[in-house]
C-alpha cells in the first residue's frame, strides 16, 4: 500500500516536472510560436477586415516573415497591431499601414520602386514581391547595413540598398514608377516629385508630430494630391529637410 502511494506521487512529481520544463523551454524560445498562424491572423484581422483588398499585396504580407525583420527578443510581437522599435530610436511600421501603403502604390510587375526609409527592410520585401525592382535608401548606416544583409540572406535579388539622404531621391535611377516614404517631412520633397514618372504614384506621410498620409499623382505633368488617413511616421532627418544642403 505504501509502496503504491510512493509510486503515485513520484508520477506526479515527474508530469509537474515536465511540465515546467516545457512552460520554460517556451518561454526561452520563441521560435517555437506559431508564426505561419500568426501571419495568417494578421492579415485577416488586420489588413483584411480593416478593408485592404489587393490579392498581391495580400499574398505578400502572407509571403514575408515579419518575425525575421524585428529583434529576437520581441519576436513574439512580430505580428501584433502595432509598430515596434528596431533599434536606433526607429520603429517598423504597423502592419496595416504597411499594407495600405503598398496597396496605394498600385504596383505592375515590371515597375521600379523607391523607397525613401528602409529601416528594418520589411517595407522593401513586401514591396519586392510586387514590383520589378526596389531601390531603397536609410540615413542611419547601422540599419541600413543589417537591412540590406537580412535581404540578401532572404534571397531578395531586385532590392538595391543605399545608405543617404533619401530627401534628395536616387537620380541615377530614376524615374521610377512608384515612391514611397516611410519617414515623415513637413512638405512634400520636390526632388521626390521630379524623380516620379509620368503616371506615377508617390505615397507619403507629411506634417509634423502628427501627419496626413497622402496619395500624390503626376499625370500629363500636373500634380494631384489625396489625404488617405492620419498617421504618425518617424519624422525624416537629415540636412536636406532642414534646408542647410544644396543637391
Ligand atoms: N520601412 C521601414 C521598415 O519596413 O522597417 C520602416 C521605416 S522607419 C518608420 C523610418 C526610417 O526612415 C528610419 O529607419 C529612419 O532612419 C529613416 N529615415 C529618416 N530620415 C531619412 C532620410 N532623410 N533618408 C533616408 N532615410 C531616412
Amino acid at each position: 500500500m505504501l509502496r503504491n502511494r510512493y509510486l503515485v506521487a513520484l508520477i506526479f512529481f515527474w508530469i509537474f516536472l515536465s511540465c515546467e520544463r516545457t512552460n520554460s523551454d517556451n518561454l526561452r524560445n520563441p521560435v517555437q510560436l506559431d508564426f505561419q498562424s500568426m501571419k495568417e491572423e494578421m492579415v485577416k484581422t488586420q489588413i483584411r477586415a480593416r478593408g485592404v483588398r489587393d490579392e498581391g499585396v495580400l499574398n505578400a504580407m502572407l509571403e514575408v516573415d515579419r518575425h525575421k525583420f524585428v529583434p529576437e527578443e520581441i519576436r513574439h510581437l512580430a505580428y501584433s497591431d502595432r509598430p515596434l522599435p528596431i533599434g536606433e530610436g526607429q520603429t517598423i511600421s504597423q502592419p496595416y499601414i504597411v499594407a495600405l501603403m503598398t496597396e496605394l502604390l498600385e504596383l505592375k510587375k515590371g515597375d521600379r520602386v523607391l523607397e525613401v526609409g528602409t529601416g528594418s527592410g520589411y517595407q522593401a520585401a513586401i514591396l519586392a514581391e510586387l514590383a520589378d525592382h526596389v531601390y531603397t535608401i536609410e540615413i542611419i548606416e547601422s540599419l541600413g547595413r543589417s537591412a540590406e544583409r537580412l535581404l540578401r540572406e532572404l534571397g531578395y535579388k531586385n532590392i538595391d540598398v543605399k545608405i543617404g539622404d533619401g530627401y534628395i531621391g536616387w537620380e541615377e535611377f530614376a524615374p521610377f514608377d512608384a515612391i514611397i516614404v516611410t519617414a515623415a517631412p513637413p512638405h512634400t520633397p520636390q526632388p521626390l516629385l521630379d524623380q516620379l514618372k509620368e503616371e506615377g504614384r508617390l505615397v507619403i506621410p507629411v506634417g509634423g508630430f502628427y501627419q496626413d498620409l497622402k496619395k500624390i499623382t503626376k499625370a500629363k505633368g500636373q500634380i494631384k494630391s489625396q489625404d488617405i488617413i492620419p498617421v504618425v511616421f518617424v519624422p525624416m532627418t537629415g540636412e536636406h529637410i532642414k534646408g542647410k544642403k544644396k543637391r
